[in-house]
């Protein structure tokens, strides 16, 4: 059941399209001066070496953060996420990945707090491990007091389940990101009864769902599911780096769906998008859609290879 180790994907596209949405999203809550709670409902170990026997296995950060890590074109918010893991590597190798617990504690504030979910024994073990370290690198630099504390709690629990406790949070104001293996079938499900259940609780609440694009009807069918929630307003972005391959094996595509987006956030991937296509891209039938709940949608031709 808990099989999956996401070491053996860090960095790939996916992790890109995904680290690089969470980060604008964060920056533009960090717009107002109140305070907003960040909830990663399936956290994972929170930093990834790329040197490491399960990272180097498919070396999936070729498809995805190496192919960014020389580029000197890179569009702002693109930017601003390799920034982030450059910053986690200052000799400049390419050592370090980080994952999304991370990303949100180097971009929220001091009066932002952040709920990690994780209950994988050794994930979890890493993300407390990664964030001690961090509390002691800050202190020992005489910057903000620990990152743990009241302003990031890490748990051994059901993400899912551990989400409606914290929901609606105190300031109103918050993100929530979801992105479970999908190793089985009831994730595909459990997101849409969470999410439901979400709205209900904190109907203003931002949502971010990560999924897999894939040929089974449960990944084909999520995010029209997810359209029909009752929230305000919904984006879906897709990165497609390649035709899927013939034996199923490597993910090609993935998704982004955000519940009620910020409204800066269509227009940047509208700009940024085509840019990481074209970066990215495995072969000809590498694209993206975007797609809007206000009817409006942008879809990329094939780009060359
Ligand atoms: N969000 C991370 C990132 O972007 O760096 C990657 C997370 S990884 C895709 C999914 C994680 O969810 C795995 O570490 C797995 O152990 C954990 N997991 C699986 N089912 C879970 C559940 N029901 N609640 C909390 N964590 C779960």
């Amino acid at each position: 059941m808990l099989s999956y180790r996401h070491a053996f994907h860090a960095g790939n596209h996916a992790d890109v399209l995904k680290h690089m949405v969470l980060i604008q999203l964060l920056r533009y809550l960090n717009q107002k001066d109140a305070p907003y709670m960040v909830i990663d409902t399936h956290a994972g170990a929170g930093v990834y070496a790329l040197d490491s026997e399960q990272a180097t296995k498919n070396a999936e950060f070729d498809t995805g953060i190496s192919r960014l890590w020389e580029r000197a074109d890179l569009p702002e918010a693109v930017a601003d996420y390799v920034g982030l893991v450059k910053a986690m590597n200052p000799s400049g190798k390419m050592r370090y990945y980080p994952g999304s617990p991370y990303c949100a504690e180097k971009v929220m504030r001091e009066q932002d707090r952040l709920r990690l979910f994780e209950l994988h024994p050794n994930e979890i073990k890493i993300l407390c491990d990664n964030f001690e370290k961090l509390d002691a690198h800050a202190a020992a630099q005489g910057q903000r007091p620990a990152a743990r504390g009241k302003r990031v709690m890490v748990q051994k629990a059901d993400g899912f389940d551990g989400l409606k406790a914290l929901l609606p949070p105190p300031s109103r104001r918050g993100l929530v990101l979801i992105d479970p293996p999908y190793e089985v079938k009831q994730d595909y499900r459990r997101v849409v009864e969470t999410l439901n259940d979400a709205l209900k609780r904190f109907a203003t609440g931002t949502y971010a769902v990560w999924y897999p694009v894939l040929q089974r009807p449960e990944s084909r069918q999520l995010p029209e599911q997810l359209k029909r929630l009752p929230a305000k307003d919904w984006l879906n972005v897709t990165l497609s780096t390649g035709a899927p391959q013939p034996d199923g094996l490597g993910l090609r595509s993935s998704g982004m769906f955000i519940l009620n987006p910020p409204w800066t956030l269509a227009p940047l991937l509208r700009q940024v998008m085509p840019w990481l296509v074209d970066a990215l891209k495995q072969d000809t039938a590498a694209r993206f859609v975007l797609e809007t709940g206000e009817g409006g949608s942008s879809a990329s031709p094939s780009s060359e290879a």
